[in-house]
């Protein structure tokens, strides 16, 4: 297997749990109260660093979506879910279309990836989760 490549993201950072790969960035977070079977879930703009699994139908809690499976690149953890585009879509349901799922259990705690930054100068420039 070669060696993959990964993005990194910088600021505050959400990262995958078992091998670290960033996952998503803070500014990206859409809304922290989700829900999946395992816990909770933080709903993205956009993640980066997953490889997305077949599309397929299932049904949740606000009704039928289809989704896909998204698995860290890296260490092929299960890490959430995405919300593909659809028609039956209702209106208020319309804001997650093409939105990623990361559940809490799989993500490390936010994290500054700024390397020339302390804390609290972070804290200053990146939106805090
Ligand atoms: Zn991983």
């Amino acid at each position: 297997m070669g060696r993959l490549f990964l993005e990194y993201l910088e600021g505050k950072v959400y990262a995958c749990s078992t091998c670290g790969s960033h996952l998503a960035s803070a500014t990206e977070l859409v809304s922290k109260s989700f829900h999946s079977k395992n816990g909770k879930a933080y709903l993205f703009n956009l993640v980066v660093n997953v490889c997305q699994g077949p599309k397929e139908e299932r049904l949740m809690t606000t009704g039928l979506h289809h989704v896909a499976d998204l698995q860290c690149t890296n260490c092929k953890q299960l890490v959430g879910w995405k919300y593909l585009q659809e028609q039956a879509f209702e209106k208020t349901q319309k804001y997650k279309e093409g939105k990623c799922i990361l559940e809490r259990t799989r993500l490390d705690d936010c994290f500054c990836s700024h390397p020339t930054l302390s804390d609290s100068e972070c804290e200053d420039t990146c939106m805090l989760p």
